[in-house]
């Protein structure tokens, strides 16, 4: 490793990580088996091959620390496995997106309190700018030249863009029966799309080929996977913030590879160890489409192993047939007294809509199934309708027109002629 990816001429250029590359980061550790690891390019324990995930070495954190810090996700700098300077890198700045208050939603599914963390609201309107942005920093300081990923859509969107900005080259591969908006989103940004014929557990393994051939590149989500997924940590952490640094009682999260909800677990974990927050049970519930709902099956079926499926559902970005972190999730949903359930394509299109109707918030095929899964625990008694209750919002309903094309359109179409106005608004009112 020669030469480094961006601009920055402060940089180092050696093979070896400059001092605090990683920020409060210290070490890999293997979620399966404890072993530890150094900090680089390294996704699967050495003894068991296991996942690594990011350990750290924190020193006191203070809430006033974190609220100087910038309206991104840079502000949790010291809790994120990047360098104290970050924000002087160019990146797309994600994160610090609303947490609504659903008071018309929470009355209409009979909640106490609702809050949705409206993810649509990032650089490229879906929750994987935060978990790019992560990755392309440990791609810099590891000296990876290429920015890589398969993705179901939103994360080729994500990595596209954060390589324009960031001014380096950019590879994408995705499934070539994507949804057109997602194509156009990605190669917009003049990236090297590549369209796979096969579902994305084919592009995925596509990836982890050219990853092992290929010289520094960095698949986000394969080989600097560890990084990227501290990223979704963020999530918990704005959550908590815009609480008033509150945890909430039941989190309820869209599940793919279900990196989001175990992250989203373990930044819940750093906030009460580094005293953050009062510490408070947390359920934490997973949803996903029963197209694809491999973990809902295991969950169900009370096993820990999850078996994989072959996606058939409208929520592509969720169709992951074969979810890395899978078990995990199921650990962390059993642990937390949460649980993992599926609604039905009809019923996504349907809370899609629900969304849009209650709270002007317009959501992707995730978001349809996140808040079908909300109202289906809520009628499952799996929900404390008395308990404050948060669900994530991860994408955005423009990239899926598709799912609503059907089902909304204009109300009537007439001549520019207040007679047929008044004829039609009359016929409305009767
Ligand atoms: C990728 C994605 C998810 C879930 O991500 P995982 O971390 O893989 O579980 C949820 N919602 C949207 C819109 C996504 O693009
Ligand atoms: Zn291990």
């Amino acid at each position: 490793m020669t030469a480094v990816i961006g601009t920055d001429p402060t940089h180092a250029t050696t093979g070896t990580p400059r001092e605090g590359a990683f920020g409060n980061a210290s070490h890999l550790v293997c979620r399966a088996c404890g072993a530890q690891s150094p900090l680089g390019p390294f996704y699967a324990c050495m003894e068991c091959f296991g996942p690594l995930e990011v350990g750290y070495d924190f020193p006191t954190i203070t809430r006033a620390q974190i609220e100087a810090g910038p309206k991104s996700i840079w502000r949790y700098q010291p809790l994120l496995p990047v360098p104290a300077d970050i924000a002087s890198f160019r990146s797309t700045d994600p994160g610090f997106t609303r947490l609504v208050d659903a008071g018309n939603l929470a009355a209409e599914l009979g909640l106490r309190k609702f809050h949705v963390k409206d993810d649509s609201g990032n650089p490229t309107h879906s929750f994987k700018d935060r978990v790019v942005a992560v990755a392309l920093s440990a791609a810099r300081e590891l000296g990876l030249q290429v920015l890589a990923c398969p993705s179901t859509g939103n994360l080729a969107n994500a990595v596209a863009a954060a390589a324009a900005r960031a001014g380096i080259r950019s590879v994408v591969l995705v499934p070539s029966n994507l949804e057109q908006q997602k194509i156009l989103a990605s190669a917009v940004y003049d990236t090297t799309l590549i369209a796979i014929e096969g579902n994305y557990d084919d592009v995925n393994k596509l990836a982890s080929e050219i990853a092992g051939e290929e010289e520094g590149w960095a698949f986000v989500n394969v080989n600097v996977r560890p990084y990227y997924a501290e990223g979704s940590k963020t999530l918990a952490f704005e959550i908590a913030e815009q609480l008033g640094w509150r945890l909430p009682d039941q989190i309820v999260v869209p599940v793919a590879s279900g990196s989001q909800l175990t992250k989203i677990d373990k930044g819940i974990t750093e906030l009460i160890k580094l005293g953050l927050v009062e510490e408070k049970p947390v359920r934490i519930f997973g949803a996903q489409a029963t197209g694809c709902s491999p973990v809902s099956q295991a969950y169900r079926d009370g096993y820990d192993v999850v078996r994989p499926v072959k996606p058939d559902t409208i929520a592509k970005s969720l169709a992951i047939g074969n979810p890395a972190d899978g078990p995990y999730v199921l650990d962390v949903a059993r642990r937390t007294g949460g649980r993992i359930v599926d609604v039905d394509d009809e019923t996504v299109v349907a809370n899609i809509r629900r969304l849009a109707r209650t709270e002007g918030i317009f959501g992707e095929t995730a978001g349809g199934v996140t808040l079908g899964c909300v109202a289906k625990l809520i009628a499952d008694g799996d929900l404390d309708p008395d308990a404050e209750t948060v669900m994530i919002n991860s994408g955005d309903g423009l990239k899926t027109l598709d799912a609503v094309a059907g089902q909304v359109g204009p109300k009537t179409t007439i001549r520019p002629s207040y007679e047929q106005f008044a004829d039609f608004w009359k016929g409305l009112e009767a």
